[in-house]
């Protein structure tokens, strides 16, 4: 791959949705493919890292030679990254659920007479990336997504900041061509410092660019007078 390499770095990275269960049949999910992620993880593998992928439930396969950690609620993908620590890079691609049911049924909730409706308890779970940035293990380099039906740049500036972030990809859902279930997106990335736009284009190919940048802002901050001429974010 061309660019800066990121050899002798560990990546660590989430991707797909995470699944809350509520009884032995039933979870609170969402949509989303992890697709992004796993071109993220494969890119910084094919760039020369050492690659630990968090996956939650999804139907995606990838190389061997990345280290792939399977789990399927948010309290799991956030005990396996917080053992998969130190890494150089977190990215944070899984659309982790903010909420969890505050009980699980351990038996299958039944419909019955007198039962029209069900109310169902959700508590907050811990948000991994606002953990992973705040660790005293901190990588070098955080860098969080979101996911935006509204004002993207504000959204994405105010977790930046909020989150103690490095880089934030923004992506519009609720689009045809872009966001969940597409193999196609577009990322606005903003830094405390800049903007740049990735796509339209494939995953695969914006996660290559992501992985460059990242690459090249690592290498920055080990030489800072390597910074390139001009460069945004
Ligand atoms: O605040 P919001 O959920 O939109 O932020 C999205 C980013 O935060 C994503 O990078 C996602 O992986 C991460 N996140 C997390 N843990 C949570 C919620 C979100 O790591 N509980």
């Amino acid at each position: 791959m061309a660019g800066p390499s990121l050899a002798g770095r560990h990546v660590l990275v989430t991707a797909g949705p995470t699944y809350e269960d509520i009884d032995p049949v039933r979870f609170v999910g969402n949509r989303s493919s992890g697709r992004m992620g796993f071109a993220v993880a494969a890119a910084a593998r094919a760039a020369g890292a050492r690659v630990t992928l968090v996956a939650g439930p999804v139907a995606l396969q990838i190389p061997g030679d990345v280290e792939r950690i399977d789990v399927r609620s948010a309290a799991q993908m956030y005990d396996a990254v917080m053992a998969a620590l130190p890494a150089d890079v977190y990215i944070g691609a899984a659309a982790v659920a903010d909420f969890t049911p505050a009980a699980v049924s351990d038996r299958k909730i039944k419909k019955g007479a007198g039962n029209d409706g069900l109310v169902l308890e959700l508590v907050r779970t811990r948000d991994i990336l606002a953990c992973v940035a705040d660790h005293r293990l901190r990588p070098a380099l955080v860098v969080g997504f979101a996911a935006e039906t509204g004002d993207l740049e504000a959204n994405a500036r105010a977790k930046l900041h909020g989150k103690k972030l490095d880089l934030v990809c923004a992506n519009r859902v609720g689009v045809a061509g872009s966001g969940f279930e597409s193999s196609d997106n577009t990322l606005e990335v903003y830094s405390a410092g800049g903007h740049r736009r990735m796509g339209p284009a494939p995953k695969t190919t914006i996660a290559a660019e992501l992985v460059a940048l990242v690459a090249a802002r690592l290498g920055e901050q080990n030489d800072p007078a390597a910074a390139p001429p001009g460069k945004d974010g």
